[in-house]
C-alpha cells in the first residue's frame, strides 16, 4: 500500500538534460545565497519580489507560485529527535536566518496540453500573517487566472496547503468550478467524526473546518493511491507526514516531474536531516521510511520534484549529500 512504483518515475537522462540544459549551471543550494551575500528566508529577495518562478520539464510548464512564509518561533520540541542548538547549526548551514525558523509556502502548477493543474491551494492568508499572497497577487504575476484552473490536487489536508480552496469568513468555494481531487486514505481520515474529540484542542478548527466544507461540496473527487487521477497525474502514497499524504507524478509524453508535497519540511533541516522527525509528522517512522524511498528513487531516475516548503525555486534534482539529501534547484 506504501508502494513507490519504479514505472511512475522513469524520467529519461536526455529529458533531466532538455529540462536544464539551455538554462545554465545549477546551483547546490544555499551556496548561490551565500555567494550573494544571503538568503535568510530561503527565498532569494528577486524571487520573493516577483512572487513566482517558471520553467520547464520537457514539454510541461511547471510555475511556482509564492504565497509568503511563516517565522515559525523556536520550540524545543519541533524536532522531536534533535536538540533546538542542533536545528539553529542546521538552519545557519543552509544560509538561513536562526532566530526563528523560516517555512516558506509555494505552489507548484503546471500546464500540458492546454490544461492547467495546481497542487495544493496555499494558507489562503489566513494563517501566518507573512503569507497569503498567492491568489491576491502572485498567482495573476505569474499569468494565470483562478478560471484557468480546471483542476486542483491535493497532497493533504492541513490548514496551509487546503485553506486557500475557500473564504475566511464564509467557507465558500473560492475555485468551485475547478475539479478537486484529494487522496483517498486523507479524505477518509479526516472526515471520521470521532476525529475532532481525538486530536488536541488546537487542531480541532482545522478538523472542524474540513468537516464542514469539503464533503458537501459536489466537485470534489477522492482517488486511491497509484493511479491515474486525472489524465497524466498518477499519484503515490507517502503518507506519514499526515496518515493519507500523497505525492504525485505529472507526465506528459516521456517527460515527468514529481510533485512531492510535504514529504520534508525545508531542506535545511528535513531534507539535510532525512532521519529527523518533526512535529508535524503525525506518524514520524512512516514518513520518514518514505522520505528516504521516494528521493532515493528520485536520484536513481534522476527525476525533478517539487517540494512546499522549499521555498523558490523550490524545485529540482536530488544529491546525496553525507548522511542526508541536498536539492539542486533548477536554474529559473
Ligand atoms: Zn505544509
Amino acid at each position: 500500500m506504501h508502494n513507490i512504483t519504479r514505472r511512475s518515475f522513469i524520467i529519461s537522462a536526455v529529458t533531466a538534460g532538455a529540462a536544464f540544459g539551455l538554462k545554465g549551471p545549477l546551483e547546490i543550494f544555499g551556496s548561490a545565497a551565500h555567494a550573494q551575500g544571503g538568503n535568510p528566508l530561503g527565498v532569494p529577495q528577486a524571487l520573493a519580489e516577483q512572487g513566482f518562478a517558471k520553467f520547464k520539464v520537457g514539454s510541461i510548464e511547471v510555475i511556482q507560485v509564492y504565497d509568503g512564509h511563516w517565522e515559525k518561533a523556536h520550540d524545543p520540541n519541533f524536532v522531536r529527535n534533535a536538540s533546538l542548538d542542533d536545528t539553529k547549526a542546521a538552519l545557519k548551514k543552509g544560509g538561513l536566518t536562526d532566530a526563528f525558523v523560516p517555512v516558506p509556502f509555494t505552489i507548484t502548477v503546471v500546464r500540458m496540453g492546454g490544461r492547467t493543474i495546481m497542487f495544493d491551494s496555499s494558507t489562503g492568508g489566513q494563517l501566518a500573517p507573512t503569507a497569503g499572497r498567492l491568489v491576491a497577487k502572485n498567482l495573476a504575476a505569474a499569468g494565470v487566472q483562478p478560471s484557468d484552473i480546471s483542476t486542483i490536487v491535493v497532497t493533504h489536508y492541513h490548514a496551509d496547503h487546503i485553506w486557500g480552496l475557500m473564504a475566511k469568513e464564509t467557507n465558500a468555494q473560492l475555485y468551485p468550478n475547478a475539479e478537486i481531487i484529494v487522496p483517498e486514505a486523507e479524505h477518509k481520515h479526516w472526515t471520521a467524526p470521532e476525529l475532532v474529540e481525538k486530536v488536541p484542542e488546537g487542531a480541532r478548527g482545522n478538523v472542524r473546518r474540513i468537516q464542514a466544507t469539503l464533503p458537501s461540496w459536489k466537485n470534489l473527487k477522492s482517488a486511491a493511491p497509484g493511479t491515474e487521477v486525472t489524465s497524466g497525474v498518477r499519484s503515490i502514497a507517502t503518507y506519514g507526514h499526515t496518515p493519507g499524504h500523497t505525492s504525485y507524478v505529472v507526465s506528459s509524453g516521456s517527460d515527468s516531474l514529481i510533485v512531492g508535497g510535504d514529504v520534508t519540511n525545508i531542506q535545511a533541516l528535513n531534507l539535510a536531516n532525512p532521519g529527523w522527525h518533526l512535529v508535524f509528522d503525525a506518524i514520524p517512522a512512516l514518513a520518514e521510511e518514505n522520505r528516504r524511498k521516494i528521493f532515493d528513487q528520485v536520484i536513481a531516475d534522476k527525476s525533478i520534484i517539487t517540494g512546499y516548503h522549499w521555498g523558490l525555486p523550490g524545485a529540482g534534482t536530488i544529491q546525496k549529500d553525507g548522511s542526508g539529501y541536498a536539492l539542486v534547484p533548477v536554474s529559473v
